[in-house]
């Protein structure tokens, strides 16, 4: 029975960025546990949607790049217009840029910000509004990382920015409770993805970031699946804030 909790059967996740990595992880993670996904994508995500459809689940295409807050409310009428309404939003889209503090550029802070935090606060708002007008809820979650907790290197806005997505995380849930909507992080450790291929090919780097991980390996993507399938479920109901590291033990080191 207790395994009841986690059901997700016909529930509609927004994850955003679920062509590859992590959103693809979640994405299918999700599925599994019975949700339709709406995928906002700045490209087809065809084999996200292929593997959610060969689970008997719906998928929805909703094409948008996240770099700017105006494609919001078409992003919400599109998932609306197609599902009915919307249960779960996993705020996972990201950028990353590497570079000195010293050579950092506007550009490349703002780029990232944009992304990363802006949008995420800017979506979570238009579903939290979404959410209150179904009346019963939602669970939110986002994506945030090592560098909320941690300074990094040679990534100033990815650092800010992750830093804001935990800090946020908290100021949602506390406004929102009270509309029985949970706010709550995931924070992956070091993954293997696109985000850090630069990482996992400079040798040295490689070597030090794997040498501080306990579990001895890189996370992969299938490792999202039980902590957002978790914080999207009622097996979460009375957790709210919070940003849980999914790291191999590396914040414990
Ligand atoms: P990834 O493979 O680079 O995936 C990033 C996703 O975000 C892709 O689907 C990408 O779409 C999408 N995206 C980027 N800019 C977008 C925009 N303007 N509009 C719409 N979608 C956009 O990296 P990942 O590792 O899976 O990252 C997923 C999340 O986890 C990010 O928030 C990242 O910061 C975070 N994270 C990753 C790690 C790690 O070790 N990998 C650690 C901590 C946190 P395209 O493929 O079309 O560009």
């Amino acid at each position: 029975m207790m395994l009841n909790a986690f059901e997700l059967k016909d529930k509609v996740a927004m994850v955003t960025g679920c062509n590859t990595g992590l959103g693809q992880g979640m994405a299918l993670g999700l599925a599994q546990a019975g949700c339709d996904i709406v995928g906002v994508n700045m490209s087809e995500p065809t084999e996200t949607r292929q593997a959610v459809e060969a689970l008997g689940r719906r998928f929805l295409t909703v094409k948008a790049d996240l770099s700017s807050t105006g494609v919001i409310p078409p992003v919400i009428e599109q998932a609306v217009a197609a599902f009915g309404r919307i249960d779960i939003l996993v705020n996972n889209a990201g950028i990353i840029r590497r570079e000195d503090a010293l050579s950092f550029t506007e550009q490349d802070w703002d780029d990232v910000m944009n992304v990363n935090i802006k949008t995420v606060f800017f979506l979570s708002q238009a579903v939290a509004h979404q959410f209150i007008k179904q009346g019963n809820g939602g669970k939110i979650i986002n994506i945030a990382s090592m560098l909320s907790f941690q300074g990094g290197i040679r990534v100033p806005s990815y650092t800010a920015s992750k830093s804001a997505v935990m800090g946020v995380t908290r100021l949602l849930a506390n406004e929102w409770a009270k509309h029985n909507i949970n706010v709550n992080a995931i924070a992956p450790g070091y993954m293997a993805t696109n985000n850090t291929q630069q990482l996992r090919d400079d040798e040295d780097r490689s070597k030090a970031i794997l040498d501080r991980i306990p579990a001895g390996r890189w996370g992969v993507p299938e490792d999202m699946m039980g902590p957002v399938v978790f914080l999207a479920s009622a097996a979460s109901d009375y957790v709210n804030g919070y940003t849980l590291a999914v790291d191999g033990g590396w914040l414990a080191r």
